[in-house]
């Protein structure tokens, strides 16, 4: 099964968050501030994504008064299962992305079934559901056994990553896509008090225009990646190849994450390259990110054909990083 590749598709790149809270709820701002707070940030779209209240464009009067350009509010929900509803006593967090509505508390109930029944209220009321924040909630591999419908998890959540250092769930990630989980990775802020929480994770879509039905229709199809700093500007991959060409803005690693013991790196620095990455030349031909302090904006990543899925991350100096989709999952 091939997961779609956005950088081999066509329309324009946008940026946002999928995650936000307004005073609707607990977020600091109102719809109307944290807008503009987005729109001077540069970003294309927000995701208002309240506790139990479906806060959406209605609420937002004065969206893009005075400011650099418009942003699409789409409408969402986060909700939530009970505590003690998860392996470790936990509860489960979950996004609603244009839900329709609002979703009712669901009280009677525990276990895996319960987030199940909100995953399928989000659908039911049009909305792509997405496991919020799993590595502050502390879920495992075993809370998503048996858990279907839902679009993917937030790989990176600002909020909880500021607030206790569990923002990024990249390992999770990884168990689920080895143990047949075919799910996709977003980059969210969950912010609540803007300049604390806020323009530190995002999502970068491609889309046909910057419409809130374009947008969640190209999250949907999983034509974006996540970012908590650097921008990934290519992944060349065709299908049935063995080689991946990735170009992003200037990183100490790029890598190919793939199932247990396979993938490759290109590390900046002399000794750098793992045996399946190779170096970009610049144009004198030498060989780029060997000197002290380079950076690296590209490689060549071989992989053995045997991967049951591969997916690109690159870190940046800081520590910052951003993910790709996996661009192709093997036969289970
Ligand atoms: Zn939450
Ligand atoms: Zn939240």
């Amino acid at each position: 099964m091939i997961v779609a590749n956005p950088f081999a598709a066509s329309g324009e790149w946008f940026r946002g968050t999928l995650h936000a809270h307004t005073t609707v709820s607990d977020g600091a701002m109102t719809p109307n501030h944290l807008i503009a707070h987005y729109a001077y940030a540069g970003w294309d779209f927000v995701a208002l994504t309240d506790h139990w209240h479906a806060t959406g464009p209605s609420e937002v009067t004065v969206t893009n008064t005075g400011t650099p350009h418009p942003v699409t509010v789409i409408r969402g929900i986060e909700v939530n299962t009970e505590n003690g509803s998860t392996a470790t006593g936990s509860s489960y967090h979950i996004t609603g992305l244009g839900v329709d509505g609002p979703i009712p508390r669901r009280s009677e109930g525990t276990g895996v079934p319960s987030a199940q029944w909100y995953v399928d209220a989000i659908r039911e009321r049009g909305g792509m559901a997405v496991i919020a924040h799993p590595y502050w909630s502390g879920l495992t591999l075993r809370d998503f056994e048996g858990l279907h419908g839902y679009l993917g998890i937030e790989v990176y959540n600002a909020d909880t990553d500021v607030h206790i250092g569990r923002g990024d769930a990249s390992l999770l990630w990884d168990d689920l896509l080895t143990h047949g989980h075919n799910v996709l990775g977003i980059g969210v802020d969950d912010c609540h008090r803007p300049g604390y929480d806020s323009v530190r994770g995002w999502t970068v879509v491609r889309a046909a225009d910057r419409s809130g039905e374009a947008i969640l229709s190209a999250i949907r199809a999983g034509n974006f990646y996540a970012s908590a700093g650097p921008e990934i500007i290519d992944v060349h991959w065709d299908p049935g190849s063995n080689v991946i060409q990735v170009q992003c803005s200037p990183v100490r690693s790029i890598t190919a994450v793939a199932d247990g013991m396979k993938g490759a790196r290109l590390n900046a620095g002399r000794f750098g390259a793992s045996l399946g990455a190779r170096r970009r030349r610049s144009a004198s031909g030498r060989p780029e990110g060997v000197l002290e302090g380079e950076l690296l904006t590209g490689a060549e990543l071989h992989l053995t054909g045997r991967e049951r899925y591969v997916r690109i991350q690159v870190e940046d100096a800081h520590g910052h990083r951003a993910w790709t989709n996996p661009l192709f999952i093997g036969p289970v």
